[in-house]
């Protein structure tokens, strides 16, 4: 049997602005005037959110201070995304800024976090969706699925020569951890990397820092990155010697476009020839930077078309060079060559995981309206950050949630159904409320109040995920509880 408990008894609800909320909910059951003499009893309203990262928790936060309830579902332990999990660990600054933006915007009152909790596996999309009762779900999951490497038969060799961008950087932001138990993987001279994005020049900042650390290593020197991200050239001078006589042959990263095309900064909407050939630029002297201090390779122009097997492994691949036409990239036939490299790392994007009940368009979500995305099938499910724009960076993540967020509490949340009933309200109020009453005629899409049995009962299935992960509600102490002593 469910145990049955009072809101009081959440830890989130330990505030003076949460026994204004008990007040509200008996108002809404028993249909008692509101305590306050102007104000209607404002609706209740629980919204979703999935991920707990930057969009989840820039939704979260925009929701819980407009008076809605949020549960946000969280995959790990710790909730913060691409910044702990992407963002290669030398941000070592900005990675703690984010991480405590994102715990003060999930520790507010009204927010309940759930840790440890996937869409997919410990809860699925269309229970959450359908049964639960939530107002409404909120996609913020990011991408997380590495965009296939497009050469036919390739991923029969993930881990036997080729490994992904995402498991990756993972990997190398946890792999000094004591208690990292996941895949562990190789950094050998001479990898061959397929990109072009700015994700794909931190792996290959990787591959070149971990060789040039090994070979100084080697000569006695004992540097780190966090030294050498600073420049492999600078880092050398500093130990009186040359990048060269380290006999590190580099990475080679490879492109299909021409570098101006890389996206490695973007032009803006609806651009002038001018501002396109300024963005072009200011790609050539990003990927140029990136070059002069980290002594890696590149060729632009190039598109991997087949596989170079031996024994059972991926030990190269095969590329031609490309005819460029706009966006198109073709290969031209006859230049094909052999490129042979001890691991394979594919870095051409991300995109959201396929999960089962949420159909898509492609490789995304099947989201409709660009300003408010929201599903095709699911009309009160919406989607914010990386799930729904694939790339970005932390602005961008941050910026996009914001504006759908607040969209959406503009269209759906201000005024309720259920507290535009004259006979609720006192009579000083009535000019006021019929005036609501006839702009609540226009909005269709607005979100029907819940009752207190409606959030009572979302709040039990909320507990009770909570208490299977032994998190009790003080945020603070299970992020304390669950962060490795020796997290970088
Ligand atoms: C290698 C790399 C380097 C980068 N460098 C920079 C940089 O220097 N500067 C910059 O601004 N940006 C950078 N970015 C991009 C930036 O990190 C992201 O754009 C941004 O953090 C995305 O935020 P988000 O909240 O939209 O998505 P995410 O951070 O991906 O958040 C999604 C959250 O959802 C959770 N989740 C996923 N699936 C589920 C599920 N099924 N159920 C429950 N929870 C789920 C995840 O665990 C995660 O917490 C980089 C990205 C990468 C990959």
């Amino acid at each position: 049997m469910a145990t049955t408990f009072s809101l009081r008894e959440f830890p989130q609800e330990r505030t003076s602005e949460s026994s204004g909320r008990d007040v509200q909910s008996r108002c809404l059951s028993s249909n008692i005037w509101s305590p306050d003499p102007i104000v209607v009893n404002p609706p209740e309203h629980f919204v979703a959110v999935i991920g707990g990262a930057i969009s989840g928790s820039v939704a979260a936060e925009i929701l819980a201070d407009h008076g809605i309830r949020v549960a946000v579902f969280e995959q790990n332990a710790r909730p913060y995304g691409k910044i702990e999990d992407g963002l290669p660990r030398w941000h070592v600054e900005q990675r703690k800024q984010e991480y405590a933006r994102i715990d003060a915007r999930l520790r507010k009152p009204g927010v309940y976090y759930i840790p440890c909790t996937k869409l997919g596996r410990d809860v699925h999309f269309n229970d959450l969706a359908n049964n639960w009762g939530f107002s409404a779900v909120i996609l913020a999951n990011g991408a997380w699925r590495d965009r296939d490497l497009g050469v036919p038969g390739a991923n029969e060799y993930v881990g036997k020569g080729l490994v992904y961008q995402n498991p990756f950087i993972y990997w190398y932001n946890h792999k000094n951890e004591r208690s990292y138990g996941g895949p562990r993987y190789e950094t050998p001279d001479g990898a061959l990397v397929v990109g072009g994005g700015l994700a794909s020049i931190d792996v290959v900042k990787v591959l070149q820092l971990e060789n040039y650390e090994r070979a100084l290593r080697a000569r006695g020197i004992e540097t780190d990155v966090h030294e050498l991200e600073k420049g492999i050239p600078a880092v050398c001078k500093e130990h009186g010697i040359r990048p060269e006589e380290l006999g590190v042959r580099g990475c080679l990263l490879i492109y299909r476009r021409r570098e101006q095309d890389m996206p490695l900064a973007q032009a803006p909407d609806n651009a002038t020839p001018d501002q396109i050939a300024k963005t072009e630029q200011v790609r050539q002297k990003v990927l140029r930077f990136a070059r002069d201090k980290y002594l890696f390779r590149f060729q632009d122009r190039r598109l991997a078309t087949g596989l170079i097997v031996e024994n059972g492994r991926l030990t190269g691949l095969k590329v031609a060079e490309t005819k460029i036409d706009g966006r198109r990239s073709e290969p031209i036939p006859g230049t094909e060559q052999d490129i042979r490299a001890p691991l394979v790392i594919s870095s051409i994007g991300s995109v959201p995981e396929v999960l089962p009940g949420i159909s898509m368009n492609g490789e995304y979500y099947a989201f409709k309206d660009e300003a408010a995305p929201r599903h095709v099938e699911h009309s009160h499910v919406f989607g914010v950050g990386n799930v729904v724009t694939g790339q970005g960076n932390i602005r961008v993540s941050l910026v996009h949630s914001q504006q759908v967020t607040k969209k959406l509490i503009e269209e759906n949340a201000r005024i309720s159904s259920g507290t535009n009933d004259p006979a609720r309200m006192r009579p000083m109020d009535e000019a006021r409320a019929a005036e609501r009453a006839e702009a609540a005629v226009d909005r269709v899409a607005c979100w029907p109040a819940l009752s207190s049995e409606q959030l009572m009962a979302i709040e039990q299935r909320i507990r009770a995920l909570q208490q299977r992960v032994g998190y009790t509600g003080d945020y603070d102490a299970w992020i304390a509880k669950v962060t490795p002593p020796d997290l970088e």
